[in-house]
């Protein structure tokens, strides 16, 4: 164990030595926050703590299963494996499964997405007979989230004057209506949406001493990562489960508090004081992840919003090579030069694509660099976005599955119900619901009491509904016998879901094939997994909840090479050597919506932050003159936040003006780099200069341009056709002195086999190796 405190520095150990007590690291980005509690947890363990005793919250699943892996490393893998790690919503679902009962619901309960919560109340509003342009879904569900997660339930709703009036005055008055419709029609279901979980763990632990009791003895130490980015009902139930032993460890950075729109609570990290005695307060420092200008341009942006915690942050590691910026003139450009920029740096400096991730605000700008990236054959993942498993063909795999599991789900069944058509008609489940509603029963049961009730419908579709019953029926039968896998095989051949996508025949219909079948694979994995852990029945219950938890993240396998695509929300908290922040344009970044107030305003910039925090060794900034948004072109202005980093930290590949305002010269792009001009311009008042139009010419070399500083370099390169050939010795700027062992390949093609030194044999692009011969 010693070895491992010694890859601490003295700020980091004080708080992994600390047994017992309530702390608080507070630290800026890449200080090790996330490392201290991860050999917290290993130390706790190695004085003798149980891990059945620790509770580990986390962000993503994904952080939680790298944590757990790190500790297994320290502490063994047997010891490791009975760790309570997730995040809240995992961990607290496990949680309620055991006490269903006690709230009244079935421990086999669906977990409703977002987009089921928001299917069901479209469908309210619907029934309920309210102007939809009025009622708009989205909206509804946000307040009814923002309700929860405020602990606002139907009956706090109404009993707040406050509330109520606001919701009249946005002309709204039918709002507490619907949030009592959705929570009565979410029980009836058997389902818990997202905020549930939170919400109902909050209930549980209130009313039931005894439960509580139980786990505040279970869960002796609390930790939790990214605490400045709790919500109230997060808050409470850390505080509630802490309450008796007081061991909890909270980390986090208020500078990286970016979830302020979805209830994220920054107060919850300046009230920690308060709500513990003897809290112990840490600080960390020093940066481990970034170079030196990487850290110092971020000093330097959280530095202009005033409310913050005053922070230290600095590191030892090399400057680097300062933050590349450039302009280019459509969203178009700017992925074919981050493409080629990540092509030319794989050659430069033989780099997996692992090491590469592009961040954007908003997940439509994926698009363009997803276009160029396939162009080049350089292989990516998109996290966020449409994510597997919410592809409509997996959902209605999935619908099946969660129907079977649990016959109640309302959701699940007006999914499938007739998909593949089956000859059951809307006008049907709409007569359906109305029964199911007026008897307080599930759609499913009306069904199979058809002959007792008296609905209008005629025998043929009677027959059909009966029909589709049975076949549910008949999975529940085998879900009895066989394992999750086995099952869901049958349901996509026997609903005929597979056949009706073969009918399809496009190509889109393929894929679709294929993601199913990668779903069965999945569920085969998942068997089999949990059949090795022992621990687990490898059930479909337990595969189900998985899926409806899992984060884009948590899809994650690590196990293939592939350029990370992700909006800067999700980037928390992880780490790449190459970052590109694309879009850097006023109205996107900082975001259009997000700039009426200060507080919306340093929301935006601590989101920079934290982007530009995630690089390790080389950030690019990228933004554009124009840029499709909503199918129009519109004129684009380079970001506040490009200009307020020090220009010391930056190194304009172009000159960062807006040729709005002042015309494209040849020498300004392509000639000597002056650097007074590299500042960004002011609209000048009055009425700008024409819009100047670059040329043709212009334009291509544009798309061509390169980093100004290797204009430089090629003075001490071998041209292609020099020296280079085998036997030769040559230098190259990171990997060292090596000697040629072979040259193939002709043009731009040319490549080098080459034997380092120190790095070992190496293929290299002529084009890119800037080698010197010696
Ligand atoms: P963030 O605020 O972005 O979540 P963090 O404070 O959680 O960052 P970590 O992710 O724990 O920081 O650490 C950042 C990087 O620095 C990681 O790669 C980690 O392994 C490394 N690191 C942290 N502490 C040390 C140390 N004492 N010695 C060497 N490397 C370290
Ligand atoms: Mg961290």
């Amino acid at each position: 164990m010693e070895e491992y405190i010694a890859e601490l520095n003295d700020a980091q150990r004080a708080p992994v030595l600390q047994k017992d007590g309530p702390m608080i690291v507070i630290a800026g980005a890449g200080s090790g926050k996330t490392r201290v509690l991860t050999y917290r947890i290993a130390y706790l363990m190695h004085q003798g703590i149980d891990a059945f005793n620790i509770l580990s919250l986390t962000f993503t699943n994904k952080a939680a299963r790298e944590m757990k892996k790190r500790i297994a490393d320290i502490v063994g893998t047997s010891e490791a494996k009975n760790l309570w790690m997730g995040t809240f919503h995992s961990i607290f679902a496990k949680i309620l499964r055991f006490e269903a009962d006690k709230l009244g619901y079935p421990s086999n309960f669906t977990i409703y997405d977002t987009q089921d919560s928001q299917r069901l109340i479209a469908s309210i509003i619907k029934e309920m007979g309210l102007d939809k342009d009025i009622y708009k879904y989205k909206q509804v569900y946000s307040r009814i989230s923002s309700y929860k997660n405020s602990l606002i339930t139907v009956k706090a709703y109404f009993q707040n004057a406050e509330l109520v009036e606001a919701d009249a005055m946005a002309k709204r008055p039918r709002m507490g209506e619907i949030y009592q419709n959705y929570v009565e029609r979410c029980f009836k279901a058997g389902a818990m949406d997202f905020d549930d979980l939170l919400l109902k763990t909050n209930e549980l632990l209130n009313r039931f001493p005894d439960v509580l009791a139980k786990y505040q003895n279970r869960f002796r130490y609390i930790l939790v990562d990214e605490y400045q980015d709790t919500n109230h009902s997060q808050y409470l139930i850390v505080r509630a489960l802490s309450d008796k032993f007081q061991n909890i460890c909270v980390v986090g950075d208020d500078a990286q508090s970016i979830y302020a729109f979805r209830g994220a609570n920054i107060n919850n990290i300046l009230n920690f004081q308060r709500d513990y005695d003897n809290v112990q307060q840490y600080r960390l420092e020093q940066n481990y992840r970034s170079t030196r200008n990487i850290v110092e341009a971020a000093n330097s942006i959280i530095d202009k919003n005033k409310t913050k915690l005053e922070k230290v942050v600095w590191t030892a590691n090399e400057p680097g090579p300062k933050i590349i910026v450039n302009r280019l003139l459509t969203d178009g450009d700017e992925g074919r030069y981050v493409a080629s920029s990540i092509f030319e740096n794989q050659m430069q400096y033989q780099l997996t694509n692992g090491q590469f991730a592009v961040l954007y605000r908003t997940n439509a700008q994926s698009r363009a660099i997803e276009d160029a990236l396939r162009k080049r054959d350089i292989k990516y993942r998109i996290y966020g976005g449409l994510s597997f498993y919410q592809r409509k063909e997996i959902k209605d795999v999935l619908a099946y599955l969660r129907l079977i599991i649990n016959p109640s789900d309302e959701e699940a069944l007006k999914r499938v119900i007739n998909y593949p058509a089956r000859g059951i008609g809307a006008t049907t489940v709409d007569k359906l619901i109305v029964a199911a509603n007026h008897y307080e029963r599930s759609i499913f049961e009306v069904i199979e009491n058809l002959d007792r009730i008296n609905l209008k419908i005629n025998s043929g579709t009677k027959t059909r509904l009966e029909n589709f019953i049975t076949m549910i029926k008949s999975f529940q039968i085998t879900n009895e016998t066989s394992d999750a896998f086995v099952l869901s095989e049958m349901v996509a051949k026997k609903t005929g879901l597979l056949q009706e996508l073969k009918k399809d025949g496009t190509p889109e219909g393929i894929a679709r094939i294929e993601n199913i079948e990668e779903l069965l694979n999945g569920i085969r994995d998942f068997v089999e997994g949990q059949k090795e852990l022992d621990e687990a029945t490898g059930s479909l219950t337990e595969f189900l909840e998985d899926v409806a938890l899992a984060t884009d993240l948590d899809q994650d396998t690590g196990d293939d090479d592939r350029v990370a695509l992700m909006t800067i929300h999700l980037a928390k908290g992880l780490e790449f050597p190459y970052v590109y922040i694309v879009g850097m344009e006023e109205d996107l970044f900082p975001s259009g919506m997000s700039m009426n107030t200060r507080s919306e305003l340093e929301e935006e910039r601590r989101l920079f932050y934290v982007a530009l925090t995630r690089a390790e060794k080389q950030a690019y900034l990228t933004y554009t003159q124009s840029r499709y948004r909503w199918g129009k072109l519109v004129d684009a202005e380079p970001s506040r936040f490009i200009e307020e980093i020090d220009d010391k930290f930056l190194d304009f590949i172009t000159p960062v003006d807006n040729y709005k305002y002042k015309p494209l010269i040849d020498s300004d792009i392509f000639g000597e780099v002056d650097k007074s001009k590299l500042r960004l311009k002011k609209p000048v008042s009055g009425s700008p200069p024409l819009a100047h139009k670059p040329t043709e010419d212009q334009l291509r070399k544009l798309r061509k341009l390169r980093p100004a500083s290797s204009a430089n370099e090629t003075k001490n390169t071998i041209s292609i056709d020099g020296n280079l050939v085998a036997g030769a010795t040559v230098e190259h700027m990171r990997f060292g002195i090596g000697k040629i062992l072979k040259i193939e390949g002709v043009g731009q093609d040319r490549k080098a086999e080459i034997h380092f030194e120190k790095g070992g044999i190496k293929k290299l692009l002529l084009r890119f190796a800037k080698l010197k011969v010696l």
